[in-house]
């Protein structure tokens, strides 16, 4: 199991009970960083609780100057956030875990906490919108340069990481796009320059992809996403080595506070425990709609790693173990077309989050990257006619008869 330096206030002795063979992921996200308090609950407590208190005032100097493990002050940590922590990188297969209160504080402290005035970050341009916008927009008022590169190809990549880089930033598959870049490919080039490879792994999650095995760095999340799952709470985490933690994100994160709240991670360690089931079965509904729409003459174009069809497929194939949950598609006659077929669907809501175990569709250039002008939407493939698709848990016979009385 993954043990963190995070300070525990009370002895845990059900929890010290680490069996001698390696657990399977299953196992671990329903038992790693579980820490029980005197009552021996089966259930992860919720601590909701800002402060801590010490039995004399030597151990509250101990405690600050981490002398003894115990907890100060929940910006800093807290048992539940704690929880969830060891557990995700337990799946993750990280040293360390940082929550954080969304996704988007998980974006900007990973990249933030690297950077200064004079460095140079490189991205994948096919993102998600706001980070877009903290890496197009925030980053270079502090002086920060950003250069945003085509992500599948490795020759520009290649020449874009011919100097000093302090950081590269990857979205793969990329939302709404799901355009695949190669891990293994632009870390090897990236380390070369010196650069940290931070990526975005929301679009696959854990379970699908893990770019810690394929030379990444350092791995974020919107937990909003597929690890709640259910439509609840907004959280965010970052993984990494002790070094990356300790030396840039802790001394950032602590100050600057976006921590998650623990009724938040409890909600996300329970989540945990079923992430496994879930995306494993809306990863095998979106194989069977993307197929489905592919074939439908209604149907333009269908984005999907899982297709042989799309041009990351055979990358998919090395670094995910699935096409993802997400897909996205693009019907003849234009946004007019697009949005008669979205209102005519019964089962499928229009909804712009994704990773939800209910089916939710979006039409991307009006909502989620709006913000975008015309030529960055027209650079990342972003059109009037496209839909984005996060596949749920609903039987995925009811998905198609939903699509196909709606596209008639
Ligand atoms: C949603 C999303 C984010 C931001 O997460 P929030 O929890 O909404 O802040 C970042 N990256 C990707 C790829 C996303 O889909």
């Amino acid at each position: 199991m993954s043990h963190q330096h995070r300070p525990w206030g009370y002895s845990n002795e059900s929890c010290d009970v680490t069996p001698d063979w390696e657990l399977h992921e299953e196992t671990l996200a329903v038992r790693a960083g579980l820490a029980r308090s005197g009552f021996g609950e089966t259930g992860e407590a919720m601590y909701l609780t800002s402060g801590y208190t010490y039995t004399s005032a030597e151990q509250a100097v101990h405690s600050f100057t981490d002398e003894v493990d115990h907890f100060v002050y929940s910006r800093f940590a807290n048992p539940t956030v704690a929880m969830f922590e060891q557990r995700l990188a337990a799946i993750e297969g990280a040293e360390f875990c940082v929550a954080t209160g969304s996704g988007m504080s998980a974006m900007f402290a990973s990249v933030a906490c690297m950077v200064e005035s004079g460095d140079r970050i490189v991205a994948a341009a096919s993102m998600f919108s706001s980070c877009y916008v903290v890496l197009n927009e925030i980053l270079p008022k502090w002086g920060v340069s950003v250069e945003f590169v085509k992500g599948n190809d490795p020759e520009v990549w290649a020449k874009a990481l011919n100097k000093p880089t302090k950081v590269v930033f990857i979205e793969t598959p990329s939302n709404p796009m799901l355009e695949i870049v190669d891990l293994q490919v632009v870390s090897d080039l990236a380390h070369k320059v010196g650069a940290t490879v931070i990526v975005d792994n929301v679009m696959s999650s854990p379970i699908l992809q893990k770019p810690l095995q394929h030379g990444a760095d350092v791995v974020m999340y919107s937990a909003t996403k597929h690890i709640d799952g259910q439509g609840r709470v907004l959280g965010g985490a970052i993984l990494g080595s002790f070094d990356y933690i300790h030396s840039y994100l802790n001394p950032f994160i602590r100050h600057t506070g976006p921590t998650l709240s623990a009724f938040n991670a409890w909600v996300l360690v329970k989540s945990l425990e079923t992430l496994s089931m879930r995306v494993n079965r809306m990863n095998e509904n979106a194989q069977v709609v993307a197929e489905f729409l592919a074939q439908n003459s209604k149907i333009e174009s269908v984005n999907y790693p899982g297709l042989k069809t799309h041009p990351g497929y055979a990358t998919a194939q090395k670094q995910m173990s699935g096409g993802g949950t997400t897909l996205s598609f693009e019907v003849h006659g234009g946004s007019k077309a697009l949005f008669e077929v979205m209102d005519q669907l019964k089962v499928i809501d229009i909804s712009n989050n994704l990773g939800d175990s209910k089916s939710l569709i979006t039409h991307p250039s009006s909502t989620t990257h709006r913000r975008l002008d015309a030529e960055t939407k027209a650079s990342m493939g972003i059109t009037d006619s496209l839909a984005r698709l996060s596949v749920g848990l609903e039987h995925s016979s009811d998905l198609i008869k939903d699509l196909q009385q709606a596209l008639q």
